[in-house]
């Protein structure tokens, strides 16, 4: 058939030959994924592994990216969402519904918190906080459905009981959802923690964090181990409409194989700029779980064996400091910039107040503004002068 030039245009051949080869996988883009026949279309089942349907399912490049994911957390299945919040969203409407009870740390990620209550307001579930440093206060009804952990916690950093947590979960056959983006897969693995081989059922990590790595790609990840639960996963994944872009997994894969190299180096940063803010004096308390003083800390060393952590240290000043202060000192920060996230290539600085954020009472938390430090690739020396820089200018 003789075509128009639009129509040939249209379908140019557009296939590789089979021996090129590069050292990144070929991107692929899709929202239609053509099948070869008729067959191809009724014999492929949307529980396949690998389903090549439509876009939102997956393409080659994200089945690519979400089998690294998997392997890095030991787990056997990974969904992909375009953001972390958005699979933490994925986990909390796949496994809530009305009259459901969900238990959550006091210092989780605070918008799953507040995605959780906006639940609770309008579908009826029952949203109890526990103290994730205290087993005790973790009193779930008959239910319960869901445990929502986080280790370390959000902001404050305690590394939770989660051994103990765990295995009152699971006695009462609740499921456990752990948001790893702290641990990043690196730290310890979710699914075979402590000298007793525990494991939760869901990780869920906000890529956007250590595997992205550059501050710029926004994406989250779900993992399981299970078939018949990643396969309920899979369902709400589809029917949400959850996809991500060939583009940003494609910029996520390429960062993957230097994740181990930064988070090691942001680790060693981190530590080295927690003994010096230890001296400091107008630190009331510095937190990180490494620290011996740190709540918690008997537990960081429980579940991360091989005594990793993460690039955050977070320091509560003394609270004579009022919050004018505490913004000149963030304003007079150059290095580390003021944003939210980390894991990138720039150190961040985030200002807090935790007597708006915690819901019940901690007393091993000074009184007191809080500043966190998400450390960057930077020289660390040159890190603690531009913070010692901005204490001076402060009083
Ligand atoms: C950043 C973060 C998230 C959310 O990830 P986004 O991609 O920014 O939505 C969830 N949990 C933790 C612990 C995070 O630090």
């Amino acid at each position: 058939m003789k075509l128009d030039p639009q129509t040939a245009l249209v379908h140019a051949e557009r296939k590789a030959p089979q021996y090129i080869e590069t050292v990144q996988a070929p991107i692929y883009r899709a929202s239609t994924i053509i099948f070869k026949n008729t067959s191809a279309l009724f014999d492929r089942h949307w529980t396949d592994d690998y389903d090549y349907s439509y876009g939102t399912h997956g393409t080659p490049t994200t089945y690519t990216l979400a089998d690294n994911i998997a392997q890095i957390e030991g787990g056997h299945y990974c969904l992909l969402a375009p953001s972390g919040l958005s699979a933490i969203n994925l986990v909390n409407s796949c496994f809530l519904s009305q009259g459901d009870e969900v238990w959550v740390a006091d210092n989780i990620y605070g918008p799953n918190m507040e995605h959780l209550q906006d639940l609770a307001k309008r579908y009826g579930v029952i949203v109890k906080v526990y103290n994730a440093l205290d087993v005790d206060s973790f009193q779930p009804s008959d239910k319960c459905k869901l445990l929502w952990l986080e280790a370390a916690g959000s902001v404050s950093l305690e590394f939770p009981d989660l051994v103990q947590l765990v295995k009152k979960a699971q006695a009462l056959n609740i499921l456990t959802a752990l948001d790893n983006t702290w641990g990043a897969g690196l730290a310890f693995s979710p699914f075979d923690f402590s000298s007793e081989h525990l494991k939760v059922d869901i990780s869920v990590h906000a890529l956007t964090k250590y595997p992205s790595g550059g501050g710029d790609i926004l994406m989250g990840s779900v993992v399981s181990q299970d078939k018949a639960l990643h396969h309920k996963l899979f369902q709400t994944h589809a029917i949400q409409g959850i996809s991500v872009s060939g583009d940003d997994v494609a910029q996520v894969q390429r960062s993957l194989a230097s994740m181990q190299i930064r988070y090691e180096q942001q680790a060693k940063s981190a530590l080295t700029l927690l003994a010096w803010l230890k001296q400091q004096k107008q630190f009331a308390q510095v937190l990180h779980p490494a620290d011996p003083d740190a709540a918690g800390h008997q537990f960081w060393q429980e579940v991360c064996q091989t005594q990793k952590s993460a690039g955050l240290v977070s320091v509560i000043f003394n609270d004579h400091y009022d919050l004018t202060d505490i913004r000149k000192f963030c304003d007079n920060l150059n290095l580390f910039k003021l944003g939210f996230s980390w894991g990138g290539p720039v150190s961040l600085a985030m200002l807090y107040d935790l007597k708006k954020m915690r819901a019940l009472d901690y007393p091993h938390l000074k009184q007191g503004f809080l500043v966190r430090f998400c450390i960057g690739l930077e020289e660390p020396n040159d890190l603690i002068q531009d913070i010692e820089n901005a204490l001076n200018k402060m009083k």
